[in-house]
């Protein structure tokens, strides 16, 4: 069996982090380093290590994570103005290898981005 991912170990509740939404496909942690004053991850239960190595039938889990990100922003009332982020390879910046979306908000967000 491979090894479970940090992300895993923090949905089996083996690591503790801040939970602020959880569904049957889905889960989100406030992110340990923020950077930003909101600074949420939108994570999914299955891993994929990277958007390229999603299966076809994956499309729709993908699709759900944005959805759960336009409601954690309400519900956290940063829906006016907020950043998604995926980061994709170690050269864009991906440290973990269980595919997530960021969700920035609560400062000025620079276009392009760094
Ligand atoms: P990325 O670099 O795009 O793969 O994003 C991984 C994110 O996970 C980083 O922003 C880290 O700060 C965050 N992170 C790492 N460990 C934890 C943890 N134990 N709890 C919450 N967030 C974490």
């Amino acid at each position: 069996m491979s090894e479970k991912t940090l992300f895993e170990r923090i949905m089996d509740r083996e690591i503790p982090a801040d939970f602020v939404y959880e569904d049957d496909r889905c889960f989100a942690i406030r992110d340990i380093n923020p950077a930003a004053p909101q600074h949420i991850l939108v994570i999914p239960r299955k891993p994929i290590d990277r958007i390229q190595n999603m299966a076809e039938a994956d499309r729709e889990l993908v699709g759900h994570l944005l959805w759960a990100g336009g409601k954690i922003a309400k519900e956290q009332g940063f829906e006016d103005a907020y950043r998604v982020v995926i980061n994709n390879g170690a050269g864009a910046g991906q440290s973990v290898f269980h595919l997530h979306v960021h969700l920035l908000s609560g400062r000025d967000l620079s276009w392009p981005p760094g």
